[in-house]
């Protein structure tokens, strides 16, 4: 058995933090580009089987630090597609300990489903022959990777809601959640956005995505998130594009590790209340919600892009934030389908 974090999006990418123990037996070291605890959420690895149909692997992931432990006690495994299972680990101090059975051939062993830079290239390709939605480069990262602004094409309409996803580039769940909306427009399904014109900035930060990183959008970079740094590239695009659409609105997708709840940040304490009534109806109370009023996580007030935003054009903003574990790719696409349709209804109604 062979496993290797040195590709695009994978985490650790150092040959040396992958160390083998036996056969069929391995420590793993994930890789965090500034240590921060909050945001070390990252392991990408594939494993190549060859002997057998299935075989038995042992894992030992050496994280470093005890105190997230218990929200890094599963693993996904599978590849591009639906079909991730999630496997769970026992904790022992500082590491997290696995043993499954792994099919023949490659698999991707993740802590949230891969969502990579290709799958996002492949995504935006699927749009080039769409009426309903337009494409425009909003720059190419230091590392000369492509952020692409997407739209869908009602200019008629005075309602523009902006979407976006992978502030955090260990933040998988947004890129489902974007990629079931454009489904639902590719399939035709579009009644939903009749009143409105939706922008989806699909990944904020690839340099940060391809090089295995949780938080900052390159080794060095900005938090994207947060950032107001205009002397960075990318942030200094982001915000030229808030400066052209003038968005009513920002929905900004992330996926905190909190297993149990979903998160919700910066709209008004009775308005999202309302969100979340709406949101248990269409079949999404499966967990609690945290509204975010007190100072829970967060602050009171949005940063980076979303800051910027409200201050200059008086944009309304929203962070969601949706836990990967108990969901499937499926169900996750659906609730990035149904939050969108339950914000345009209540921008609309
Ligand atoms: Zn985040």
């Amino acid at each position: 058995m062979h496993i290797t974090g040195s590709f695009d999006g994978g985490n650790p990418q150092e040959v040396q933090s992958i160390v083998s123990t036996g056969p069929d037996s391995f420590v793993i070291y994930p890789f965090s580009e500034d240590e921060d605890p909050g945001y070390k959420f990252r392991l990408d690895v594939k494993v190549l089987q060859e002997e057998a149909a299935t075989q038995r692997l042992k894992l030992r992931i050496h994280w470093k630090d005890e105190l997230y432990n218990k929200y890094r006690n599963h693993l996904f495994a599978g590849n591009t597609g639906l079909d991730w299972i999630c496997h769970s680990g026992i904790i022992d101090g500082e590491a997290v300990c696995f043993e499954f059975e792994l099919p023949l051939g490659e698999t991707h062993l993740t802590l949230n489903p891969k969502y990579d830079y290709e799958d996002y290239l492949n995504l935006v390709q699927r749009t080039e022959h769409s009426s309903d939605i337009s494409r425009k480069l909003i720059t190419k990262t230091d590392e000369d990777r492509e952020v692409w602004l997407l739209a869908t094409d009602n200019a008629g309409t005075d309602l523009r809601i902006l979407l976006t996803a992978r502030a955090h580039p260990y933040e998988t769940a947004g890129s489902y959640c974007i990629e079931g909306i454009l489904e639902e427009i590719l399939d035709g399904r579009t009644e939903f956005i009749r009143d409105v014109q939706l922008f989806l900035i699909p990944m904020l930060c690839p340099d940060g995505v391809s090089n295995g990183l949780c938080k900052l959008s390159s080794v060095g970079g900005e938090d994207i998130a947060r950032s107001h740094n205009r002397g960075d590239r990318l942030v200094s695009s982001l915000f030229s594009v808030i400066d052209e659409i003038k968005p009513h609105f920002i929905l900004d997708f992330h996926n905190w590790m909190l297993p149990d709840r979903n998160g919700l940040f910066y709209e008004r304490p009775g308005w999202m209340r309302r969100f979340v009534r709406l949101m248990n109806q269409k079949g999404h109370g499966d967990r609690d919600w945290i509204r975010g009023v007190n100072k829970i996580f967060f602050s009171r007030q949005p940063a980076g892009l979303k800051g910027y935003a409200k201050d200059r054009y008086a944009t309304r903003c929203m962070t969601v934030e949706y836990p990967w574990l108990g969901r499937d790719v499926r169900q996750m696409k659906s609730l990035g389908i149904d939050t969108v349709k339950t914000l345009i209804h209540l921008l609309t109604k």
